[in-house]
């Protein structure tokens, strides 16, 4: 029986894991519930960044910020936004 605990709350923190690299923590939990917390755990190592994950870093680094209008990023120095032309004042 704690055996079975410790299998769910593995389970559980690789759902965790994975949602904190912006992939759905729900499926890798199931996926960790259905085959084992290993290969659930093996396959969040494997995880790339996501995209949203990749531009956080970009904008917490001060390399990139982003339009408030269409929510692209653009360079900190820029005026004009290059996608849509909002102008930062
Ligand atoms: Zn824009």
């Amino acid at each position: 029986m704690e055996l079975f605990f410790f299998y769910v709350l593995f389970s559980v923190l690789i759902g965790f894991h994975a949602s904190s690299k912006g992939h759905s923590g729900i499926n890798f939990f199931v996926l960790a519930i259905l085959a084992s917390p290993i290969i659930g755990f093996i396959t969040t190592l494997m995880l790339s960044p996501t995209t949203e994950e990749i531009e956080d870093k970009e904008i917490a680094s001060g390399n990139k910020k982003r339009c408030p209008e269409c929510m692209e990023l653009v360079k900190p120095d820029a005026s004009i936004c290059k996608h849509c032309s909002h102008s930062f004042t």
